[in-house]
């Protein structure tokens, strides 16, 4: 069902204990133009609802738990600040170093990597 949206009703109750209901309205605001397949920056949904890093990754991983999104590593490229397209589905896959395509800075993974999620289940069953 890639044309079906993320079923907001899916979302977590606990979500909202942690970020309070106003700005867990806004999350479900957010949320309604999301995929299958689409990828969720954690930066996106710290801006936009104005939290706090730790709790932005407090409510994605409430949402992993609950099956909606899968978390990934991308390596970020330091030096230009550009995402080098390089994603793994768990840490131990990350390479040693990697060099950016387009600076050609060489990198350590470790340092660069940054945790993405990639919404899997919208919640229609
Ligand atoms: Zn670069």
């Amino acid at each position: 069902m890639l044309s079906s949206l993320l079923a907001t009703t899916n979302l977590p109750k606990e979500i909202e204990t942690i970020i309070g209901s106003e700005k867990y309205q806004q999350l479900i605001e957010l949320l309604a133009s999301y995929r299958v397949g689409m990828w969720l920056y954690p930066g996106v949904i710290k801006r936009k609802i104005g939290l706090s890093t730790q709790k932005t990754y407090e409510i994605l991983q409430s949402m992993e738990n609950a099956g909606s999104l899968e978390s990934y590593y991308e390596l970020y490229c330091s030096s230009c600040q550009k995402t080098s397209g390089i994603v793994v589905r768990t840490f131990n896959e990350l390479p040693e170093t990697f060099e950016c395509e387009l600076c050609f800075s060489v990198l350590p993974s470790i340092e660069n990597a940054f945790l993405i999620y990639k919404v899997i289940d919208v919640g229609m069953h």
